[in-house]
């Protein structure tokens, strides 16, 4: 990972560690404005980065960073790294491209974009150095035939640069384009493992919790990113959940849930029903079992351990030192979370 989405600022902050040569400008031409849509300009690089390592063979993605339509700025390449930007002028040349298609007629070279281009090129001819375009050195028309040069030169001595305050985006927000339009399909599945998140297709701060939560309690990395790992663990969790249609324990926790009064999310009781989906999740994380805890799920659960040889104590109903000893057991075994609560993933392990 180790990409960072940045302000001009924090930018120019970073830059004036450095003391690049050049600046580089290029457009990407593909992906392009259209592919763009305000949050997933993490996932862009990322695309961008598997492109340049698995297709190109480099050992990186090959600029340094990736201006966005809205004049956010993702990281690329490490700064003190040579770019593969510009055949015969990488050494110690600073590669910027612009998300975008600027060729005469496509994407429209404007608005935060264009000033933090301006801006960035500025700050490299205020230190008395050289702003490349891509086509000098190529026969190609990068960044675009609808960008001139000369014009762009003059613009840039033109623009103001105050250096305002510089910001990092917060690591949620970062999860947050990291994840794009899969938002809804993750709260969707982050349900039916037994969260209760409104499924709205916004990354707020519950759902960014739970998506931790789930990456911690299953031996993920635990950074919020929701990617090919958290999604395959989640649809290894749900399909498992469909193969168990009807569990004579999951009829006897829905039992004990009636009795006790426990009532899901919708304000029921359980159905019998032997199914251990997303109301009978809801209502196994409101028990919240732990150490001293006492009712019969307790006891239920005694017996289950007992039969699968992690509990060697009395079924009394009560959670005391050996049943907590058992439950961590349990759940080192089953790749959960080791901390003696018993929520709803505990509980479906359990279970099934
Ligand atoms: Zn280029």
């Amino acid at each position: 990972m180790g990409f960072e989405i940045i302000n001009v600022n924090e930018l120019l902050k970073r830059l004036d560690k450095y003391n690049h040569k050049e600046l580089h400008v290029h457009h990407t031409w593909r992906p392009n404005h259209a592919n763009y849509n305000g949050s997933n300009g993490m996932s862009l690089q990322n695309g961008m980065r598997n492109y340049h390592v698995g297709k190109l063979g480099w050992s990186d993605i090959g600029q340094h960073i990736t201006l966005l339509p809205d004049g956010k700025i993702v990281t690329g390449r490490n700064f003190s790294k040579t770019p593969a930007s510009i055949t015969g002028h990488n050494t110690n040349g600073f590669a910027m491209e612009m998300l975008g298609d600027f060729d005469i007629g496509k994407d429209k070279f404007e608005g935060e974009q264009k000033q933090v281009a301006l801006k960035i090129a500025k700050y490299f001819l205020d230190k008395g150095k050289y702003v490349r375009f891509h086509r000098e050195n190529a026969s190609k028309t990068c960044p675009g035939t609808s960008i001139d040069k000369n014009i762009f030169i003059s613009e840039a001595k033109g623009v103001l640069v105050n250096r305002g305050e510089p910001v990092v985006v917060t690591q949620i927000e970062k999860a947050k384009a990291y994840i794009g339009n899969r938002c809804k399909e993750l709260q969707e599945k982050l349900n039916k493992v037994g969260y209760n998140l409104d499924v709205d297709g916004d990354f707020g701060q519950l759902t960014y919790n739970a998506l931790i939560d789930f990456q911690s309690k299953n031996g993920l990395d635990v950074d919020g990113y929701a990617g090919v790992k958290s999604f395959g663990k989640l649809n290894e969790l749900i399909s498992l959940q469909n193969i168990i249609i009807e569990s004579s324990y999951i009829k006897e926790f829905q039992k004990i849930s009636s009795k006790l009064n426990y009532k899901d999310k919708n304000g029921n009781l359980l159905n019998i029903d032997g199914t251990y989906g997303k109301l009978s999740q809801s209502v196994a994380n409101k028990y919240q079992l732990k150490k001293g805890s006492k009712n019969e799920l307790v006891g239920l659960i005694q017996k289950i351990l007992k039969e699968k040889g992690f509990y060697h104590g009395n079924i009394d109903n009560s959670f005391g030192n050996q049943t907590d000893k058992a439950v961590r057991e349990f759940q080192k075994s089953k790749g959960l979370k080791v901390d003696g609560y018993v929520g709803s993933l505990t509980i479906g392990k359990l279970l099934n």
